[in-house]
Formats: structure tokens, sequence, C-alpha cells
């Protein structure tokens, strides 16, 4: 089971899909506009957290404590 952030792209609209398993393309619709134009959105703390470069001081982030 896993939730995924995911945005429409051809009206903005942002929502989370309850998926079973991976994400599948026949997931990406948007409920508002019903359009497939639909992007994953990524989670926040995966965002500036490279590996590589500069030795990478990236931290797990703690659970129980985000958002
Ligand atoms: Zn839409």
């Amino acid at each position: 089971m896993a939730i995924y952030d995911l945005k429409c792209e051809s009206c903005g609209h942002d929502f989370e899909k309850f998926v079973p398993g991976f994400l599948k393309e026949e997931h990406k619709q948007c409920p508002e506009c019903d359009s497939r134009d639909v992007v994953q959105k990524f989670n926040s703390f995966s965002i500036g957290c490279s590996s590589s470069a500069s030795g990478g001081s990236c931290a797990p982030p703690r659970s129980g404590g985000f958002g």
C-alpha cells in the first residue's frame, strides 16, 4: 500500500492517490477534470538530497515529526 502525491498539469489540482502497490498509468487521472495529464510530485525531503558532489550530508527524516 502506498499513497502518491499527484498533480494535474491540466487544471493544477493537487491530490493524493491511494494505490495498493506501484503507481501505474491508469492511476494517473485527475478527479477534478478527468485529465490524464497528471504528474507525480516528489516528496519534499528527497529534494536537495543529492549524494553526489559535496560528500552528501543527508539525514533521513525522523518518523512521527513529519507533516
Ligand atoms: Zn485536473
